[in-house]
């Protein structure tokens, strides 16, 4: 099967009298560049905006820088602490009913849904806040 597949491959291709050469399939010119291969790297992935919600909006840059080490999971929260072996709290300060991490922090510590309702009301939002009853998998 495989002598027919390469019988089929080469059946397609001319061969001409020229020395070989490489070619770089990544521009016009068939040069490597850097500038290329860094374009190349990109090759299949799609364009991801979600950085506009963390930046490009009017929240002040406070919140801004806030939400973005939230998203990374890079707040200082009590799991964090632990993990890096720094001096922390064993639960939540608010509730001491969990350990602290974003999620805790964002949607499941008891105070979450006041926080969340004081803000929409303040946006005058009449969305319904988030929902606290799905867990989000830590990764
Ligand atoms: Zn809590």
């Amino acid at each position: 099967g495989q002598y027919l597949q390469l019988w089929h491959t080469i059946s397609r291709t001319t061969l001409s009298a020229e020395p070989d050469r490489l070619s770089w399939k990544w521009n016009s010119r068939g040069a490597y560049s850097a500038k290329s291969a860094y374009i190349a790297t990109f090759n299949g992935s799609t364009g991801c905006d979600a950085w506009k919600l963390t930046w490009k909006n009017w929240a002040p840059p406070c919140v801004r820088f806030f939400h973005w080490l939230a998203n990374l999971d890079r707040c200082w929260t009590t799991d964090r602490l632990a993990r890096r072996g720094l001096q922390h709290l064993v639960r939540c300060p608010l509730c001491d009913q969990d350990l602290e991490t974003m999620h805790h922090l964002i949607l499941a510590c008891p105070f979450a849904p006041q926080i969340w309702y004081e803000v929409l009301h303040w946006l005058r939002l009449s969305c319904a806040p988030p929902d606290f009853s799905q867990r989000l998998v830590a990764h």
